[in-house]
């Protein structure tokens, strides 16, 4: 089974998104807590995975690693795991679902990024880290022999300890 294949069964096997997501990319993605907030692996290292969220309303952004490291492309602007992190809301959720819960307006053909306005500002990342780390538990994974992509952030998160 190529990896593509793995990829497309296990996002069948959890809540069915709109569209296809990369979970390698986003492996958690959820609208909760008056945030859209999430997991985002990190494009350089394997080992090293990021907690980014958006608050409803305010906007107000985040990004660090699951550590409370913050995240070094965060410049008065948001970084590549936010967008990385709306563009899977938006696949998980569709962009309907994802604008009314930040209470933005996206207009036809416009990009949800570029209609939030907020600054960055602390959030609790440990929070949803843990969420993310329950989120895998309680995933129902049938009998299998196969690696199961879900599980590959097992490793990856002992590393970053
Ligand atoms: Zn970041």
């Amino acid at each position: 089974m190529t990896v593509e294949e793995r990829e497309r069964r296990s996002v069948v096997r959890v809540v069915p998104p709109v569209r296809p997501r990369k979970l390698a990319k986003v492996p958690f993605v959820e609208l909760a807590d008056g945030r859209l907030q999430g997991v985002v692996s990190s494009g350089s290292d394997i080992a090293r995975v990021y907690v980014s969220s958006i608050a409803a309303r305010t906007h107000g952004y985040s990004c660090g690693t699951n550590n409370n490291r913050p995240c070094g492309g965060l410049h008065g602007a948001p970084c590549k795991h936010l967008r990385a992190l709306v563009d899977e809301a938006v696949l998980q959720y569709g962009l309907d679902r994802v604008a009314r819960y930040l209470r933005v307006d996206v207009g036809e053909g416009e990009d949800l990024m570029s209609r939030l306005d907020g600054s960055p500002e602390p959030a609790p990342a440990a929070v949803v880290f843990s969420r993310f780390l329950r989120h895998l538990a309680y995933l129902e994974l049938p009998d299998t022999t196969e690696p199961i992509d879900e599980l590959h952030w097992f490793p990856a998160m002992g590393a970053v300890r």
